[in-house]
Parts: C-alpha cells; sequence; structure tokens
C-alpha cells in the first residue's frame, strides 16, 4: 500500500451483457496508486485494462467496488458532479489520438482550457510539447507523434491530478513511443500528476513507479519498484 495513495480502487467488480452473452470482465480488483507515481497497467488483450481505466475515469459505472480519486469518492457523485470530475480533474489520454480533425493543434489543446487560461500559458505548453510551430496546423498535417503530443496538452491544460492513458504508444514507432513516454516522465516531473498507464508491452515496466497486471479481470500483480520510488522520494 502507498502511503499517500491518490487513486485507491476496493472490490471493483464490472460485466458486460446479460444471459448468455454476460461476460464477467472485472473481479474483485482491488488496488492503490500514491500520488505522484508513475503505475504501468500490463496484461493480454482483453484482460480488462481499458475497462479498469474508463472506470476510473468516470466513463462508465461499476457493478460493485469503490474507486476513490484525490480523496473524492466517484461512486458517491451525481453524474452531474462526475461530468465536472473529467472536465476538471481528470486527463485522459488514447491510443488513436482522438483530436477534433476540424479543430488546429492550438485549438485542440484549448478546447479544454479553462476559460480563465492564459494564452501565454497555452504558448508556454506548445513549446514545451515541441508543437508550437506547428499550432496552425491540423492534426492530419501533423505527425502520430506530434498528435499524440497534442492530446497529451489537451489532457494537461487543465492541470490534472491524474492522467489516464490507454495504450498511448499502440500506434507509434519504436523511436516516437520511447519520446512519448519520456514526455510523460517529464510531465510525472514537472506537473506532478499521478499517471496511470495501461499497455500491453511489457517493455515499459522499467518506467513504472509501480507495475499492476490483469489476467482474465484479475489483479496477479502488484509491485512498487523501489529503486524508482527512492529517487523520485515516494513511499509506500
Ligand atoms: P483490454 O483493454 O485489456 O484489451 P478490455 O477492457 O477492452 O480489455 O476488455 C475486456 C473484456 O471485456 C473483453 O473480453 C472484451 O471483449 C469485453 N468488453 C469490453 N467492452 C465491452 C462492451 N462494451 N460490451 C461487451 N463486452 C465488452
Ligand atoms: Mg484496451
Amino acid at each position: 500500500m502507498p502511503a499517500n495513495p491518490y487513486l485507491q480502487v476496493s472490490g471493483l467488480c464490472k460485466h458486460y451483457g446479460e444471459g448468455e452473452a454476460r461476460v464477467s470482465v472485472l473481479h474483485d480488483v482491488s488496488c492503490a496508486v500514491g500520488a505522484g507515481e508513475i503505475c504501468v497497467l500490463l496484461g493480454p488483450s482483453g484482460s480488462g485494462k481499458s475497462t479498469f481505466l474508463n472506470l476510473v475515469g468516470g466513463l462508465e459505472a461499476a457493478d460493485a467496488g469503490s474507486i476513490t480519486v484525490g480523496g473524492t469518492e466517484l461512486t458517491a457523485l451525481t453524474p452531474k458532479q462526475l461530468g465536472e470530475y473529467r472536465r476538471d480533474k481528470l486527463g485522459f489520454v488514447f491510443q488513436f489520438y482522438n483530436l477534433v480533425p476540424d479543430l488546429t493543434i492550438r485549438e485542440n489543446i484549448e478546447v479544454t482550457a479553462h476559460l480563465s487560461a492564459n494564452p501565454l500559458a497555452i504558448d508556454n505548453l506548445l513549446r514545451s510539447l515541441g508543437l508550437y510551430e506547428h499550432r496552425a496546423k491540423f492534426p492530419r498535417q501533423v505527425s502520430g507523434g506530434q498528435q499524440q503530443r497534442c492530446a497529451i496538452g489537451r489532457a494537461l491544460v487543465k492541470n490534472p491530478g491524474l492522467l489516464l492513458c490507454d495504450e498511448p504508444t499502440g500506434a507509434l514507432d519504436y523511436q516516437t513511443s520511447k519520446e512519448i513516454l519520456e514526455l510523460m516522465e517529464t510531465v510525472n516531473r514537472d506537473f506532478g500528476c499521478t499517471i496511470v498507464i495501461v499497455t500491453h508491452n511489457d517493455a515499459i515496466k522499467h518506467m513504472a513507479h509501480r507495475v499492476l497486471r490483469l489476467r482474465d479481470g484479475q489483479l496477479v500483480e502488484n509491485v512498487a519498484n523501489a529503486e524508482r520510488m527512492r529517487a523520485r522520494d515516494l513511499t509506500w
């Protein structure tokens, strides 16, 4: 157990379908991720990783169990409050970027910014993501890696406490994947947000403070990397 958990999940269960079509996807999953950790959630395709992330992100409702993020229990929120949580506290990064094709790179980041966001702050964010020169282009005019940087910027502009990433490098080549993961380490250090990265790629383990593993909807591994945690003054 981390000493200072940011995400706490207890007894989480989820199924899809009914009768013969019923599939149980998560069985009694309990875990915690400490504030400031990078947590890598591994597991083969179909093991329930995206479902877990969608529940934590408030995109779907659990059958049973509780999810607490930064002291707020999601399962106790009204739909309106859940919408506010998603809008204000949470960043989501997807495999296929999910940018709005008719908005420029800058506009894709601006859409999630609070009305009070300083335009200079957005310029600085664009610079730190290496996107400033590309700010007036549309997503189709930049590379996959640049589109994913834009998606990360869109998530970061609201200063989320928690960044959830579902196979963020799944569509990228080796070198670009490496750059995106390095960017996430920088984000973790500089923005201080807790990050959960879902992937089927075990090679990503090296960057984790904590590794979780799902198999057939059950949590079969929960290991903290003591050395990496010490290097960042994290405790567990
Ligand atoms: P992963 O991300 O690890 O590949 P998922 O969480 O996407 O796994 O899926 C876990 C299981 O749940 C799979 O068997 C998948 O077919 C099933 N599943 C996921 N979403 C749905 C859905 N909306 N309706 C029915 N079954 C689903
Ligand atoms: Mg998935």
